[in-house]
């Protein structure tokens, strides 16, 4: 494969997109027949209260039944859940048949504590089988979850418990990261003192990892309800297609991340459609995604799209270069897998690593590589593609879309990616460059925002949990009068139809392929007793694409003047960021400053001080009000 190669369509693509974008109900009506149906839906598609999109009307189907039972009859014993943990050096494969029971166990010990259908069951839990078997039994009953990842700490954790108000909450002693211990419960406890809403049960995975204690009344435990349930049948409670499956909270431009909800047959039949003409799905390979269930990238490419493609998923408990930088290659090799996906971070991080363990294994099994996430940079693909010699298929989309939006379709037609870009739109969503200011598309190369035109295909959110207005106003109101869904990012489209992503238009970061709101970074640091204001931003960084930089002004002077003083208060801060949000949100640097960038009406000038972290011009700095201020940020950033 060359990259930059130019492209000669056979057509097959084009015909299925234009299909898609010109008779949408005619196009979805057939990838329904994808999955398994227990009643036919009456209507494909109700758009009558635009921007709003129901999907299958009048349908009844179950996301559990068509990823578990609907395989029992012809792959009952093929691996399902390939569990591999080099954090607690344990493997164990679940069959279909196996998975069945375990499912039906988690769905009779949810019930039993009291959850019913459309109840929210929040799960807190790190990357093992039972964290699947708690999605998958929540989707069962037709409890909606709320996967909470579990790199966030009690303070992220207390803002989605208030917001989602789940009936119980099932997690687990501990999570591990690099051979390190992450004890869960304290963090949930701590959760759980903190916020309004109380779950009336815990279910509690004790692992044997970090020594809890019990709230009576309250908590329980699995291994104990597990031994009492263990023959337990419980059938599937047939859903309507637009009832919810899930709500999975990303974060957002205000402090209060949004709880992106999601549907049972529009999501079902997506995620059929994207495994058959996106990821080369294959029913009998295993399919192997490296991200988390507490991502978008783990409920539709972990858990839910290649079991209902019937094959079997790589469920990964540690990271990518322990014990060495070989481990996912001799996962590949071990357990046959056919299809990868990953995100360009960790291919950097393997990048610094020995790369005669690329070689080690053999990988003849693997079709391709596919990254997400964040921008891949030309370089990395490059390098990822010599080093495996096998296809690097970059894919851009976000949690709220839940599949896809841009990628070459090799299901479809055996297109050649171009390094840099994450390729052309995929059917279903009618995707545009528009300018900013007149909501006109752009022209070839030329920058604007990359927009979605309504209906959004079957998948993507349905509104956000709880808030219908600001879904509209967040998502559809930036180009008025039109209503276009705005994916907050810039791009361009070249001469071939291919997409280029420049950037957020907003203040979301992107850190290791983790999302992250500046602003509640900023809330989080606010809080500590010194800090009197404080700005964030992302800054670009060669390993992580960016990382958080803080910028504080103290309310007493005084610690300025003693480095020693900056230095121990800076770390202090740092753990108040670890401990509400979690590491994954802890700012590379917090630099101490008198005065922050700002223009005449107060508005904080992020892009300046981005700017000058990257070592860019700042821009037009007419109107901003103290021009110490840059000077400021500059020599905080080169000392
Ligand atoms: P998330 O909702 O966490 O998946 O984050 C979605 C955001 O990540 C997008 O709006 C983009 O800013 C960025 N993103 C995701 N995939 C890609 C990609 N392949 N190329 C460039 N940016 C990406």
């Amino acid at each position: 494969m060359s990259s930059n190669k130019k492209y000669q369509s056979s057509g097959a693509y084009q015909n299925l997109y234009e299909e898609s974008i010109r008779n949408p109900k005619g196009f979805w009506a057939r990838q329904a027949e994808l999955i398994d149906w227990h009643k036919p839906f009456d209507k494909v598609l109700d758009d009558s209260r635009p921007p709003f999109a129901a999907w299958y009307v009048g349908g009844e189907t179950n996301l559990c039944y068509n990823a578990v039972d609907r395989h029992l009859a012809e792959r009952a014993d093929q691996a399902a859940l390939i569990y591999v943990s080099t954090e607690v050096d344990q493997e164990r494969t679940y069959t279909f048949r196996e998975l069945h029971r375990e499912v039906q166990i988690a769905a009779a010990m949810l019930q039993k504590l009291g959850v019913k259908k459309g109840d929210r069951v929040l799960i807190y839990m790190p990357m093992i089988p039972q964290a699947a078997f708690a999605m998958l039994a929540c989707a069962r009953i037709g409890a909606i979850h709320s996967v909470v990842f579990g790199g966030f700490a009690s303070h992220s954790l207390a803002s989605r418990i208030d917001d989602a108000k789940p009936t119980v909450i099932v997690s687990a002693d501990a999570g591990s990261r690099a051979g390190k211990v992450v004890a869960y419960k304290p963090l949930l406890d701590e959760a759980i003192e903190r916020a309004s809403h109380k779950p009336a049960k815990v279910l509690m995975v004790n692992r044997g990892l970090s020594a809890f204690q019990s709230v009576a009344g309250r908590d329980e435990d699995y291994a104990s309800l597990h031994v009492q349930l263990k023959d337990a049948q419980v059938p599937v409670t047939w859903l309507k297609s637009t009832d919810i499956s899930y709500i999975l909270y990303t974060s957002g431009t205000t402090g209060k991340p949004k709880g992106v909800q999601r549907d049972v047959g529009g999501y079902a039949v997506a995620l059929a459609a994207s495994m058959k003409h996106v990821f080369l799905g294959e029913a009998g390979k295993n399919f192997f995604a490296t991200s988390d269930i507490g991502w978008v990238v783990g409920h539709s490419y972990i858990v839910y799209g290649p079991l209902m493609a019937g094959m079997g998923t790589v469920f990964y408990e540690g990271v990518p270069i322990r014990p060495d930088a070989g481990i996912w290659w001799k996962i590949v090799q071990d357990h046959q897998v056919s299809v990868m996906f990953s995100a360009p971070t960790a291919v950097r991080v393997l990048k610094k690593q020995d790369q005669s363990l690329l070689r080690k294994y053999n990988l003849s099994s693997l079709k391709a590589l596919f990254l997400a996430g964040e921008p891949l940079d030309e370089t990395t693909a490059q390098w990822i593609s010599d080093a495996l010699q096998k296809p690097i298929i970059d894919n851009y989309w976000q949690t709220e879309t839940g599949w896809p939006i841009l990628c070459v379709q090799r299901g479809i037609e055996d297109m050649d990616p171009k390094f840099g870009s994450p390729g052309v739109p995929v059917f279903g969503f009618n995707v545009n460059v528009l300018d900013e200011t007149t909501a006109q598309p752009c022209k070839v190369n030329e920058k604007g925002v990359v927009a979605i035109e309504g209906p959004l295909p079957p998948g993507c959110m349905q509104t956000v949990w709880g808030d219908d207005e600001r879904f509209v106003k967040t998502y559809w109101s930036s180009f008025k009068p039109r209503q276009v869904y705005s994916t907050f990012d810039w791009g361009i489209r070249d001469e071939d139809g291919y997409f280029f992503i420049l950037g957020r238009t907003d203040d979301v970061i992107n850190v290791a392929g983790h999302r992250l709101g500046t602003r509640e970074i900023e809330e989080s640091i606010s809080s500590h007793p010194a800090v009197a204001e404080v700005a964030v931003v992302g800054v670009a960084d060669q390993l992580k694409g960016q990382v958080a930089m803080a910028f504080a002004i103290l309310k007493t002077s005084d610690v300025m003047e003693s480095p020693e003083k900056a230095k121990a208060l800076e770390a202090d801060i740092m753990k108040v960021v670890d401990s509400q949000l979690g590491a994954v949100a802890r700012p590379a640097r917090v630099h101490f400053v008198n005065v922050l960038p700002k223009t005449r009406s107060g508005k904080l000038l992020r892009r300046s001080i981005q700017a000058i972290c990257e070592g860019r011009d700042p821009g037009d700095m007419t109107t901003i009000e103290d021009p110490a201020a840059l000077e400021q940020i500059k020599s905080a950033v080169v000392h």
